[in-house]
């Protein structure tokens, strides 16, 4: 087990699996480059983002300067929880677009993907339930109306 701050310097450990940060990364480009350092070996690995709002107000106000999309795109990245990681990774990239067009297609093995095929979102149409609702609003209000006048 090694606790470092210096991923962006490179560790000469080959056999790591597990990476967390206990704060958001400044970027997408950031986050990649010290994920890479598992998974040398072949094996299975991880990575964990332990973050809270506060990192990211923290982060813009500390270092601001321009690199506010950079910021809100990590922060995008962290909290979605259907949006492919690979595509959010890839959308992160603007100078990597230009070679892949048309887009990425979804990577089906990152946690989004996996809970997005478990999950099997779907549309609820509550457009009746909502009209029902309104009704019942403004007969109430006419009701209220009457008996006060
Ligand atoms: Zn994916």
């Amino acid at each position: 087990m090694s606790a470092t701050s210096v991923f962006g310097m490179g560790i000469n450990v080959l056999d790591v699996t597990l990476i967390i940060h206990t704060t958001l990364p400044l970027s997408n480009e950031q986050y990649v480059q010290e994920i890479g350092r598992v998974g040398y070996l072949g094996q299975g690995s991880k990575a964990i983002i332990f973050y809270s709002r506060g990192d990211i107000r923290t982060l813009l106000v500390i270092i601001g300067g321009g690199q506010e999309k950079k910021i809100m795109l990590m922060a995008l990245y962290t909290d979605s929880i259907y949006e492919c990681r690979q595509q959010l990774t890839y959308q992160s990239f603007q100078w990597f677009q230009w070679l892949y067009d048309p887009p990425i297609l979804q990577c089906m093995i990152c946690d989004n993907c996996l809970r997005r095929e478990k999950d099997t979102p779907s549309i609820y149409d509550a457009q009746s339930e909502a009209v029902r609702m309104i009704r019942i609003v403004i007969w109430g209000l006419l009701y209220a109306v009457l008996i006060k006048a």
